[in-house]
């Protein structure tokens, strides 16, 4: 079978190999990024049914993300000797879609919430019922509500020690019974229910354990207790469960996601298989180099070293551009000219990054330049979202004050319905018609005298925006009422991050700084909104070949040739919310003070972990000097991954292994640019590692020389830091 699968270009190494054929009982594959799990777990299943008989209907492989099942199963699809008939009766999913494959074959009639928004309003209508009017935001009681779900507990055991607890815990119980009256159920209810089903219909689950005699988890580091549960009930009693992970990729926590169950794991089946392995296969040595020197600086970890199969010996690139629109200028310059010179196409790259709205300014180039591009997000521009555009509407009636469009964003903002505003605004126009017809919803009827002084005050508000720069108009309109609104909580659906909605504003009044008029901010915002409907239809046609932009944990078990890691800038990586007090800290269980701030931090240490492996062969990685209008030093991250305690750890690489050197010599490569993305020095490096030839052998065995990838392998990246940006 292997040899098969070589003939078929995939080649295992012997832990691999081991772990592929050990097809019975509890396994546990922990390993670095790249190292070849997922790898493991497609050729495993290949083996499963051609060496060992199995039914394809037999295997249960579950993942994290939709995206990553179906590269999953497209890559199961490609293995030698598997029909197409075979591999589509494989169930490769994720935990949610498993889980409502099972209600709805045990004809589950229930109606599921589409999406966040509903759920929002109808806790906000129960808060209305219980006189509570937004009391509190409705994603944190969702994200409540779920913390304890995920970890087995119900509504009924939230906590009551304060009057605020004793709210949240009304609100989410009559919201629970709300949602069985009506026969609805919502994101997390799918696990839950499920998990129940299988508790009272025990021939059920003797069914499901009887039809799957095979299970395996990837991204195993990211389930939490709920989706723990179920594997094993329907493992047990043969236990035949693979799980692959790595406990530095926990980016989920906030999901309930633990590392510690792979610990738990061991403890559950003492006599589990543990294979590690630990050669990377996806990155050249610099590249894994500086994720060892990333990671290394956690202290809730399990140590391990990475070492590279690849000797590929170009450095990771760095730079400090002013801002993100210099940033982006860079990077965007850096895909056209390696596209242009047919040293790469467009698919070769991505671009990541922490939170969605650091991408205004690349998203923006690329709709300008016309690259091909897609994005993992909602592939909206900055200026189509929700949240910003009532901002953009009252810039618009301030230099057009009879533009109707704009009126209609703007008075849900003054708590005046729609259309009945609309219809009134009009007929009285027709009636009496005005310069600014927006004056006449002082007529509108039933208003008391406080609505009226808003009103008054809006337009008040909108007239004295006229003269202003943009980006002063934009503090203006924030500063009046628009963040107090937003605060509100009505309208904060879309995100689980205050911080996040905050975040976009100040990218926008960014956005503006760059021009001297609302006039012409405004005609180049409706320049990007139909460029990007343009390109948004032609993407539709093109498949394939398009630069990727996504946030870091959509880029989760991905790889990229070359990957751009934009906004590594304190306050965006880590993020904000990580350094100060927030809702994501508050709903997690059982971590407080202390002990979640450091937490906290070390999940957004793993973010940049994860961000950083994604890359093959070039990496790029950029802290802009101002981000969202504001002074943002380096990310700690990076500047701990520079630090200078590096000889130790080399020392020992060396001893352990005989006077090869560990990692590329920095010394040689001199030519990497400070200050702009350099052009690749690949060509200039070529031939220059020690022992070329030792990526190849290392695939077959272990014994052959692979690289060490210490932090030797960044101390040139380091001489960059400190000429530019230490000093400053
Ligand atoms: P992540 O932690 O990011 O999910 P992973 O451990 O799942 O990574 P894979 O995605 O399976 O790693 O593999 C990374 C890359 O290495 C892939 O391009 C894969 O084809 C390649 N690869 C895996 N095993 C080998 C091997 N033994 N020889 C050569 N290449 C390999
Ligand atoms: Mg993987």
């Amino acid at each position: 079978y292997f040899h098969r699968l070589e003939q078929s270009g995939i080649r295992l190494n012997a832990a691999q190999i081991a772990a592929v054929r050990c097809t019975e009982g509890p396994l546990l594959t922990l390993a670095g990024a790249g190292s070849g799990k997922t790898s493991t777990l497609v050729c495993r299943t290949g083996y499963l049914l051609d060496v060992r008989g199995v039914e394809p209907s037999g295997i249960l492989l579950l993942t994290f993300s939709s995206k990553a099942a179906a590269e999953m199963r497209e890559r199961i699809a490609g293995l030698p000797g598997i029909s197409e008939y075979d591999a589509g009766r494989i169930q490769a999913r994720t935990f949610h879609s498993f889980c409502l494959w099972l209600l709805f074959s045990q004809g589950m009639q229930k109606e599921i919430f589409g999406d966040t928004r509903r759920q929002h309003i109808q806790l906000q209508q129960i808060m209305r019922e219980l006189s509570l009017q937004d009391a509190y935001p409705p994603e944190n009681l969702l994200a409540l509500l779920s913390s304890y779900k995920v970890n087995l507990m119900k509504a009924e055991q939230l906590p009551e020690s304060s009057e605020a607890d004793r709210q949240m815990k009304r609100i989410l119980l009559r919201y629970e019974s709300w949602k069985q009256e009506h026969d609805r159920i919502d994101f997390d209810d799918v696990l839950t229910n499920a998990h129940a089903l299988l508790k009272e219909r025990p021939d059920l689950l003797e069914r499901l354990r009887r039809r799957f005699s095979h299970l395996m988890i990837d991204e195993f580091q990211d389930t939490n207790l709920l989706q723990y549960e179920v594997v094993k009930m329907i493992a047990a009693p043969r236990n035949n469960l693979m799980v692959v992970g790595d406990d530095d990729q926990t980016i989920y926590s906030f999901n309930g996601a633990r590392s510690e169950f792979i610990l738990e794991f061991e403890k559950l089946y003492p006599k589990a298989r543990v294979i590690t392995l630990d050669i990377n296969y996806r990155s050249v040595p610099s590249i894994v180099g500086l994720g060892n020197e990333v990671i290394r600086h956690n202290k809730m970890r399990r140590d391990k070293t990475l070492r590279a199969a690849h000797n590929g010996a170009v450095l990771p690139a760095y730079m400090r551009p002013d801002s993100a629109d210099d940033e982006a200028g860079q990077v965007i310059a850096f895909i056209q000219r390696e596209v242009n010179a047919g040293r790469r196409e467009y698919g070769d790259f991505a671009i990541l990054y922490r939170s969605s709205s650091t991408n205004r300014a690349v998203l923006e180039q690329l709709v300008m330049k016309d690259i091909p591009h897609i994005d993992y997000g909602d592939g909206r521009l900055l200026y189509e979202h929700w949240l910003v555009k009532p901002v953009l509407d009252h810039m618009r009636l301030s230099i057009n004050r009879r533009d109707f469009d704009a009126m209609a964003s703007v008075l849900p903002t003054l708590y005046i319905a729609r259309d009945k505003g609309l219809t009134h605004i009009q007929t009285t126009d027709a009636a009496r018609p005005k310069k600014g017809p927006l004056v006449h919803l002082l007529t509108l009827p039933g208003l008391k005298d406080f609505q009226l002084e808003k009103i008054r005050q809006r337009l008040e508000m909108i007239r004295s925006l006229k003269g202003l720069v943009p980006a002063a108009a934009i503090t203006q309109i924030r500063k009046s009422f628009y963040d107090a609104y937003i605060q509100a909580g009505e309208h904060s659906e879309q995100t689980s991050h205050r911080e996040m909605l905050k975040e976009m504003l100040d990218e926008l009044e960014t956005s503006a700084g760059r021009f001297d008029s609302i006039v012409s901010f405004l005609a180049f915002v409706d320049d990007m909104l139909l460029r990007n409907q343009q390109t948004a239809a032609a993407k539709s046609q093109a498949q394939g070949n398009r630069v990727a932009l996504m946030t870091i944990h959509k880029s989760k078990g991905l790889e990229f040739p070359a990957v751009f890691l934009i906004g590594a800038s304190e306050g965006t990586l880590p993020h904000s919310s990580a350094l100060g007090a927030d809702s994501l800290r508050d709903t997690r269980v059982g971590l407080e003070g202390e002990a979640s701030y450091t937490e906290a931090l070390e999940e957004e240490r793993r973010l940049a972990y994860v961000a950083v492996t994604r890359a093959k062969e070039q990496l790029f990685v950029s802290s802009p000097a101002l981000q969202r209008g504001k002074k943002a030093a380096v990310s700690r991250f990076l500047l701990s991954a520079f630090g200078q305690d590096t000889t130790a750890s080399d020392a020992a690489a060396r001893a352990e292994h005989g006077n090869r050197r560990s990692g590329p010599d920095p010394t040689r490569f001199g030519k990497v640019r400070t200050g702009r993305y350099g052009s690749s020095n690949a060509s200039s490096n070529a031939g220059s590692s020690p022992s070329g030839g030792s990526a190849a052998a290392a695939g077959r065995t272990q014994s052959v020389p692979v690289w060490m990838c210490t932090a030797g392998s960044c101390v040139a990246w380091t001489r960059i830091m400190h000429s530019k940006d230490m000093a400053a």
